[in-house]
């Protein structure tokens, strides 16, 4: 994960990379660090976050650096094990993001060569690796092409030497993007950074290494010299700032009518064939938030247009890859799930036709996938995932609709005025009985299934309230056991051929003492009567009622959260890109 900004040009660059990665904190923020060439190369390195220990980072004179917003995956988040990471004499810096899977045996022959190593990081043998080849090349570029052969894993790499006047950029499995400025570049993990500078991007490809001076960038895919085209890139700055709400979770909560609006616009015309046909198996891998989404489309597609379809986690598909035919359709809202990804390439080796849903143009799933499906969800800055799920569920309920001819039509172009009507919603009661919860259940039956483990996700995310989403008949067959007074229990209970199970099961939860929050359809007088709180929910068929109760959940877990004073947008030990496996 992690995120990485790169500045050469006429300008300061401590201030423009400090700024940059307060930008990328939403992929890691255990630590940071920043390296300038001035006179000399300044390394500033600091554990915890930014705006805690900017100033000294931020006050680094030169006009050429490197930054780096760590999520540790080697080395305990410490000052030491913080990027940028120096050679043996200190004149050549590197930031890393990703992993690096032989770097046990790398160090392991670096250190019997006698060098020396500071950090408790895969990331280090890298600039050690680099130190041995500029001996025998005299020249960060090809000292930098000649190591990256001896690399296993991922990364997106930055490195300036002391006395060179340029940047040298390189990435295998994890981002990077160049931003092309008036006498000056940027390089950076997303286009977040860059947006305010410039709106002309390179991206770059795996493989791709790029020597970058003040006014030109030869790039090179491994020794060979490759054109890569500069890209307009539509985003705008408020789209990456809070515009007056508290959170970037709230501002996106608030944004999801539009989003929904605008990604169903813009598939409106999806055409699946000849990838996906009523015949062809349809497999979704996915993880996370994206996975629970992926279960309400099967839910949906097997009930709407009676077509089924199974779904696998992205972490055990590469591994223990069932048998799959037909389509895989892998939905990762980062386009850099490393999990996911890895899953498509199985599927492919299994010659399965693979399609990608994600939420960033130009992003690794865009490559590895035969098609891509964009959200359009704008950029998501927050850890814990909102408007880019509803936006994902645009995309696969416009699936549904167009494998059962349309018949959704209607009521998916009305399904953002229920998020509106929803977002009018007063919570506070949910959230009273909540906040001093020990644990809390969240059940619903056939989409309802997923919804709840959705709103159980977010609650154990952002409010560091342990919850379980659960198919509600399940509940019985062993958490009934911690059910009491302490763990509410929330319920899904919306009318359909599960309603009279769905009751059955709030009156058993009820007997055993735990209080129930029932999320329902309007004016539903025998459920008022059986719960401890009833938040009555617009919409009238499964598909909104689905959005309605999933922006539900959203709000009850953010004010939860925010009643408990969590850091809501950088929850502990989370980043939001995992690109990692
Ligand atoms: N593997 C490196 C480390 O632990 C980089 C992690 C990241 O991508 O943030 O330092």
């Amino acid at each position: 994960m992690c995120g990485i900004v790169g500045y050469i040009g006429r300008r300061e660059a401590s201030p423009i990379i400090v700024d940059g990665l307060k930008k990328l904190e939403y992929r890691g923020y255990d630590s940071f660090g920043v390296a300038i060439i001035g006179s000399s190369l300044t390394v500033s390195k600091h554990q915890g976050r930014i705006a805690e220990n900017a100033n000294s980072a931020g006050s680094l004179q030169g006009k050429l650096g490197i930054g780096h917003t760590r999520w540790a995956t080697h080395g305990i988040p410490n000052e030491i094990n913080s990027h940028p990471h120096t050679d043996c004499s200190g004149e050549i810096a590197l930031v890393h993001n990703g992993i690096i899977e032989n770097y046990a045996e790398l160090k392991r022959a670096l250190l019997a060569q006698g060098h020396t190593f500071r950090s408790d990081t895969d990331t280090e043998v890298i600039v050690h690796l680099i130190e041995d080849r500029y001996k025998e090349t005299q020249d960060l570029l090809s000292a930098v092409q000649a190591t990256l052969p001896s690399l296993k894993g991922s990364y997106a790499i930055l490195v300036i030497r002391n006395g060179e006047d340029r940047l040298i950029a390189a990435r295998c499995a994890s981002p990077l993007v160049l931003g092309v400025g008036d006498g000056e570049y940027f390089a950076a993990s997303d286009m977040t950074p860059l947006i305010e500078h410039t709106e002309r991007a390179v991206f770059l490809e795996d493989g791709d290494i790029a020597s970058v001076s003040r006014t030109s960038v030869a790039i090179f895919h491994g020794n060979e010299p490759v054109n890569r085209p500069i890209e307009l890139v539509d985003l705008r700055l408020e789209d990456v700032k809070k515009g007056g709400f508290a959170h970037y979770m709230l501002k996106e909560i608030y944004e999801q009518p539009q989003a929904f609006y605008n990604t169903i616009q813009a598939v409106r015309d999806l055409s699946l064939s000849p990838e996906i046909t009523c015949i062809s198996p349809i497999t979704l891998v996915a993880c996370g938030s994206s996975f629970n989404a992926g279960l309400i489309f099967k839910y949906l597609l097997e009930e709407a247009g009676n077509i089924p379809a199974r779904i696998e986690f992205g972490s055990e598909f590469k591994y223990f890859p069932p048998p799959v035919g037909g389509t895989v359709i892998g939905i990762t809202q980062s386009g850099e799930t490393a999990d996911t990804i890895s899953a498509l390439l199985q599927a492919k080796a299994q010659n399965c036709c693979t399609i990608a849903i994600t939420n960033v143009l130009g992003s690794s799933v865009s490559r590895v996938a035969d098609r891509t499906i964009f959200m359009r969800a704008g950029p998501e800055i927050s850890v814990a995932a909102t408007k880019s799920f509803v936006t994902q569920l645009a995309v696969l309920m416009q699936m549904v609709n167009r494998l059962s001819e349309n018949t959704y039509d209607e009521i998916l172009a009305h399904g953002h005025h229920v998020i509106e009507e929803l977002l009018l919603m007063d919570f506070s009661d949910a959230v009273d009985l909540c906040m001093t919860a020990q644990s809390i259940f969240y059940v619903g039956r056939g989409a309802f299934y997923p919804v709840s483990l959705e709103g159980a996700l977010k609650m154990k995310e952002i409010a560091y309230i342990h919850a379980e989403g659960y198919a509600a008949g399940e509940l019985k067959h062993g958490p009934f056991a911690l059910l009491s007074p302490k763990t509410p229990v929330i319920a899904i209970c919306m009318p359909g051929k599960t309603y009279g199970v769905m009751i059955s099961n709030i009156k058993e939860m009820k007997a055993r003492g735990a209080p129930v929050i029932a999320l329902g359809s309007a004016g539903d007088k025998e459920l008022i009567d059986i719960v401890d709180l009833y938040l009555p929910l617009p919409g009238n068929n499964v598909f909104v009622q689905v959005l309605a109760s999933l922006v539900a959940l959203q709000l009850i877990a953010y004010y939860t959260a925010v009643a408990l004073g969590k850091d809501v947008d950088k929850p502990r030990n989370l980043a939001k890109s995992v690109t990692v496996e």
